[in-house]
């Protein structure tokens, strides 16, 4: 939830400043976080029609010493203010990185994407470009193997530093997703001009497949367009099989959701992929 104008708040409001105290204090602690190591990514599979795991997306999770695991939902909004997105963001991209080369080095896992959440602020950057390559170097891995998952409202954000930054990591070979596809401002104008992969399906009309038509309509044209223009379609927050059906049925290429599994740690998600691919 978008929080009043900052403008409009009064002194003597005592539930603005009960507010304002939480948010200083999460604010604070946030700046030591990562020197602290405590943040954490959560590996979310994605599969194609027939179960087999191609990706996982990357989620955050912070480990407060006090709060307990606090939702990336409580604290990136507030890290984008701060700009302290920015280290985090870095962070995330190297952490992700440096697990597809520990991957490598133990010769498993060899065709695992991973994706990646970019924040509008990071990605907008001077550096953005410029750190991915140096990190994919670094690591020398197969640039195919990053996903950037970016937002219609970062696209549209700074539409020409957004081209010239998508076709500069593409020429190294980076892929992208447009996430929460058809919440936005969607320009259908861009996404022929932009090298978009895919088209990530926002769970909020996923999840109504079945309960509102409109919904349904709305999943089937995505998926129909993406396949039109030639890129993957994947449908995100996938709960249950009469979903999952329904998408199958009219051609989405791949599935996120906890019918297939929840966000989990590291070492779980190993097992969880080693368990799949043996069975
Ligand atoms: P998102 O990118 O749209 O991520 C999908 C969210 O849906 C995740 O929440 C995921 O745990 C949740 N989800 C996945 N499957 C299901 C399902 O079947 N049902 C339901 N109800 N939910 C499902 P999460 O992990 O809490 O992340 C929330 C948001 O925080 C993300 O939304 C993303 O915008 C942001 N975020 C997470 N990690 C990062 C990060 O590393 N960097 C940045 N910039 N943003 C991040
Ligand atoms: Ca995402
Ligand atoms: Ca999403
Ligand atoms: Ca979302």
């Amino acid at each position: 939830a978008k929080r009043g104008g900052r403008n409009s708040l009064s002194f003597y409001d005592p539930a603005m400043q009960a507010t304002l105290e939480i948010r200083a204090a999460l604010e604070n602690d946030l700046r030591q976080a990562l020197e602290e190591n405590q943040f954490q990514l959560y590996y979310q599979m994605q599969v194609n029609q027939i179960g087999q795991i191609l990706g996982a997306e990357v989620l955050i999770r912070w480990l407060h010493p006090q709060r307990g695991l606090v939702s990336p939902l409580e604290f990136i909004e507030l890290a984008e203010e701060t700009g302290q997105i920015l280290p985090i963001g870095k962070w995330v991209i190297e952490t992700a990185c440096a697990q597809l080369k520990t991957w490598e080095n133990q010769h498993r896992f060899a065709n695992l994407q991973l994706a990646v959440n970019v924040s509008a602020p990071q990605f907008h950057q001077n550096d953005f470009v410029e750190h991915i390559r140096h990190t994919l170097q670094h690591y020398r891995l197969n640039p195919e193997r990053l996903k950037l998952e970016l937002t219609e409202s970062l696209v549209l954000d700074d539409i020409e530093d957004t081209i010239t930054k998508m076709q500069q990591l593409r020429e190294i070979g980076v892929r992208f997703s447009m996430d929460d596809f058809g919440t936005g401002y969607s320009s259908l104008y861009y996404l022929t001009k932009l090298p978009i992969d895919q088209l990530k399906i926002d769970q909020s009309f996923v999840q109504n497949i079945g309960i509102t038509q409109n919904d349904g309509v709305i999943v089937q044209t995505i998926i129909g367009m993406a396949n039109n223009l030639g890129i993957e379609s994947l449908a995100e927050g996938v709960e249950t099989e009469e979903q999952r059906a329904f998408l199958e049925q009219h051609g989405c290429n791949f599935y996120q959701g906890y019918l297939f599994s929840r966000p989990l740690p590291l070492n779980q998600f190993e097992e969880r992929f080693i368990a799949a691919n043996t069975e």
